[in-house]
């Protein structure tokens, strides 16, 4: 969903520099709870017809959008970070392609489980 530029990891490779990892991770706990705050809002005041989402007049205080980008960038800051792990400098998120393929087809053999119950 995003695309990072360089200029983007410059700038988000400088915001960890200047406040540090404990920060990161405390506004990671912040941003993933405003997304929270926002789906619940979200699930309060919104219809949901034919698989979308129908927001009402009354809930233009909504932004799921802007809470998700909050997200999107504090995560990618948090993947950044670096660990030892023996001996050896890893980043927290450098292996996230690789389980994010194992988890993709975990969901994949879901679905496929779920089409073969309901035909049987
Ligand atoms: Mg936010």
């Amino acid at each position: 969903m995003i695309k990072w530029n360089k200029s983007d990891i410059e700038t988000m490779e400088k915001a960890i520099e200047k406040w540090g990892v404990e920060k990161q991770l405390i506004k990671l706990i912040e941003e993933a709870g405003e997304v929270i705050q926002e789906v619940a809002k979200t699930l309060h005041t919104a219809d949901f017809v034919d698989e979308m989402i129908f927001f009402s007049p009354f809930s233009k205080e909504i932004n799921l959008t802007e809470e998700l980008a909050d997200l999107y960038i504090t995560l990618e800051q948090v993947c950044m970070i670096e660990f030892y792990d023996n001996g050896k400098v890893k980043k927290i998120g450098e292996n996230i392609n690789k389980v994010k393929v194992e988890k993709i087809q975990k969901l994949q053999n879901k679905l496929n489980e779920e089409v073969e119950n309901v035909n049987n």
